[in-house]
């Protein structure tokens, strides 16, 4: 067997991984990733990217189509057509583009790539199993666990056949007439939005009585309003029972107890992610856990001393920009920095129709505090109405003694934007009067936050 040293031995070159890798090496740490399929992990391969890519075709289709009817802007267009290989092929090349510029920062950075499985020995060992069926071993300094999540699968109903994951159905090779999707959170609207706009006959099975269940109902009522103009057929409060003895169809069953039938030619289960922990030799470190997650401090170290863990391993929320955050500090601690994990604020965005964005405290989240919340409504906003997405609005949450703000929430066409200038405000510690005082640039949808700022403050001045 061939044998490495290392300092820093990355396993997994996820966003986690990879932004670890970058930044280690830019302070002079030597630094191994190791990655078993493709650099960019989830994120850039079956994850963020390729999803915003399907999500931005389904939207450009579904505007054509809109053209093809009776549209008041005037635009006529003959009926428009698909050809999924070829908007997946779109897709892949983004996918290309992004990976292989992974690859080539992290070879800018002298940081040493090895293709393979690895499986760990001990805290400071890793074995590797190269693609030619040889093996290698690493030791190291320091081992950074970044190996990121997998989907959950119904154990009653498992993936294969026409059952599938999020990343099948990022990759379609002919569209089905009917799908179901079993899950109403991220991945299931995201997804399932992009499928009915690609002319899909979409059914969305949620158990909850409510779509988007992890956010809040006032923000999630122009996102349900929108899945039923759309013609999505909603379930909610029902439990998936199986597929029938034929498989064509996914029996269901209301809160009422009644059961019915859902013809399917294709079933996309998202019931979320759990973190990837078993198959690689995790369990030999008899690190602690937090229920199926990595234990983690504040500082991303594990039970064990000069072991990290980062990302989706480490549990909710399963973030990109969480893993990315939490490995660019880890490469920084290694190096000496004084660094702790404590963002005043992690952003949240969905990428539904409208968007939906939360960063920081909700008002159920800051009830037990003495505060102040405010709602702008884009129905009042000039820019909403001339990119025709006046639903939806901005919402603030600031104490009540001081004005500092506490929590943004938006939900409205092309919102997740937005979720940088609201990062930025809690981050810097902003009171209301200074976002109520900053000039937003005119006509944006940017305008409605300063207004609900205005607002919070008693003297908005377009409502
Ligand atoms: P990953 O990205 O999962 O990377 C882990 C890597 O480790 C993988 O490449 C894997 O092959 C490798 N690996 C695992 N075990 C081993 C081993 N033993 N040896 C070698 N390599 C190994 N998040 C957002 O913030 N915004 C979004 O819009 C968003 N959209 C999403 C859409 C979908 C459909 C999905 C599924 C997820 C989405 N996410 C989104 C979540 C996001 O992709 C994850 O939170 C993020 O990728 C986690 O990063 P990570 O580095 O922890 O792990
Ligand atoms: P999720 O947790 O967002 O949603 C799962 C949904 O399935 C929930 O509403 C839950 O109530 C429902 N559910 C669970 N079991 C069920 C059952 N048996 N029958 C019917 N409904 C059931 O999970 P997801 O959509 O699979 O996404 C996984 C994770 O990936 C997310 O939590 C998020 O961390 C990440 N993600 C993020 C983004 C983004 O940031 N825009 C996009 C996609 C995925």
């Amino acid at each position: 067997m061939n044998e490495q040293k290392t300092t820093l031995l990355i396993i997994g070159g996820g966003p986690g991984g990879y932004i670890a890798a970058i930044r280690a090496a830019q302070l002079g740490i030597e630094t191994t990733v190791v990655e078993g399929a493709e650099l960019g992990g989830t994120c850039l391969n079956i994850g963020c990217i390729p999803s915003k890519a399907m999500i931005h075709a389904a939207d450009e289709f579904a505007k054509a189509t809109d053209y093809a009817g009776d549209s008041h802007l005037g635009i006529h267009v003959q009926a428009p057509k698909i050809e999924i290989g070829t908007t997946v092929k779109w897709k892949n090349g983004i996918v290309a583009k992004l990976t292989g510029g992974v690859g080539a920062l992290l070879k800018k950075h002298k940081v040493t790539v090895v293709k393979g499985w690895a499986n760990i020995v001990d805290g400071k060992t890793v074995d590797v199993a190269l693609s030619d069926a040889s093996r290698l071993r690493i030791s190291c300094t320091h081992l950074l666990l970044a190996p990121g999540s997998l989907p959950v699968e119904l154990p009653f109903m498992p993936f294969g056949g026409r059952v599938v994951s999020s990343t099948e159905a990022l990759s379609p090779t002919v569209l089905p007439k009917k799908l179901v999707v079993v899950g109403a959170g991220y991945i299931g609207l995201e997804l399932g939005t992009a499928y009915r706009k690609l002319g899909v006959d979409v059914s969305v099975v949620e158990a909850v009585d409510r779509v988007l269940p992890a956010y809040d109902v006032e923000l999630t009522k122009p996102v349900a309003a929108s899945l039923k103009r759309l013609g999505v057929n909603l379930h909610l409060g029902c439990t998936v029972q199986g597929l029938t003895a034929s498989g064509d169809a996914v029996r269901i069953r209301d809160s009422a107890g009644t059961e019915s039938e859902l013809q399917a030619d294709q079933i996309l289960v998202a019931v979320g992610r759990r973190p990837r922990t078993e198959g690689w030799g995790l369990e030999s470190l008899m690190l602690d856990m937090n229920g199926r997650c990595v234990k983690i401090d504040d500082q991303c170290r594990t039970s064990m001393r000069d072991v990290w863990a980062i990302g989706d391993l480490t549990g909710e929320p399963m973030l990109a920009h969480r893993a990315m955050a939490q490995g660019e500090m880890v490469a920084e601690i290694i190096s000496g920095k004084r660094r702790h994990f404590q963002p005043a604020a992690m952003p949240a965005v969905c990428f539904t129709d409208p968007e939906v964005v939360v960063v920081g405290k909700t008002p159920d989240e800051a009830a037990g505090l003495d505060c102040i919340t405010a709602m702008f409504p884009f129905a009042a906003n000039g820019r909403a109405m001339t990119i025709e997405s006046t639903d939806g609005f901005v919402r603030v949450v600031a104490r009540r003694d001081n004005h500092l703000i506490l929590g943004w929430q938006a939900v409205g066409n092309g919102v997740s934007e937005l979720s940088t200038a609201f990062g930025q405000s809690i981050e810097m510690g902003a009171m209301l009067e200074d976002i109520a005082g900053t000039i937003h640039a005119h006509p944006t949808l940017g305008e409605a936050v300063q207004e609900a700022a205005l607002r919070a403050l008693g003297h908005a001045l377009h409502i």
